[in-house]
């Protein structure tokens, strides 16, 4: 978890090698079916062009479609879901059903105006019609309102690793593997 430009991506890729798993990106798999103009990306890319959260149905569907594919069964990370505590519980729904836990809630802390540079930074190169300065402004506000409560609840239950998401991708991933239980 963590706010838009705090580097999930580039860390879930190297995590989920790490662990052998499933790299699910929500947003990577939104990207793509807006690319190959589906149905589903039709939906999405009106919500994602504006900054707003797909709406949770149609996420948590796809969401259990993917967890339940081969690839997935004996481990996995998710990357950018859940971010709404609607989610949070289908998450729980659908582990349940697959008979999976979750070990760990990885987040990634970096302060605002660093998150706001990198994302401008990006948009120079990323072609993300989501990455124009004032999504990006929306964007934060959107994880803030809808996303940060979320670090509560992954507190409580003892799942929450906070991890300094400020330096360089491997300095950041190093701090991310050294705080994973071994
Ligand atoms: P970022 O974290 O930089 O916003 P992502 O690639 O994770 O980038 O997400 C891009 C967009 O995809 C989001 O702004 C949102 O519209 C949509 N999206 C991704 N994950 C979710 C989710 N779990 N729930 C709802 N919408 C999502």
């Amino acid at each position: 978890m963590g706010p838009p430009g705090a580097g999930k991506g580039t860390q879930a890729v190297a995590l989920a090698a790490r662990i052998n798993g499933a790299h699910i990106s929500t947003g990577d798999i939104f990207r793509e079916n807006v690319a190959r103009q589906t149905e589903l990306g039709q939906t999405a890319q009106r919500y994602m062009d504006a900054g707003e959260y797909v709406p949770d149905e149609v996420t948590n569907a796809m969401v259990a479609d993917r967890l339940a594919q081969d690839d997935a069964r004996d481990s996995f990370l998710l990357d950018g879901y859940p971010r709404t505590l609607d989610q949070v519980a289908k998450l729980d729904e659908i582990l349940t059903d697959l008979g999976s836990t979750l070990d760990g809630v990885v987040a990634l802390t970096v302060v605002e105006d660093e998150l706001i540079g990198r994302l401008l930074e990006r948009a120079k190169v990323s072609g993300r019609s989501d990455d124009t300065e004032d999504v990006i402004r929306h964007r934060q506000d959107v994880y803030r309102t809808e996303t940060e409560p979320l670090l509560a609840v992954y507190r409580d239950r003892g799942l929450l690793i906070e991890v300094d998401g400020m330096g360089t991708p491997d300095e950041v991933g190093k701090r991310i593997a050294d705080a994973l239980p071994a």
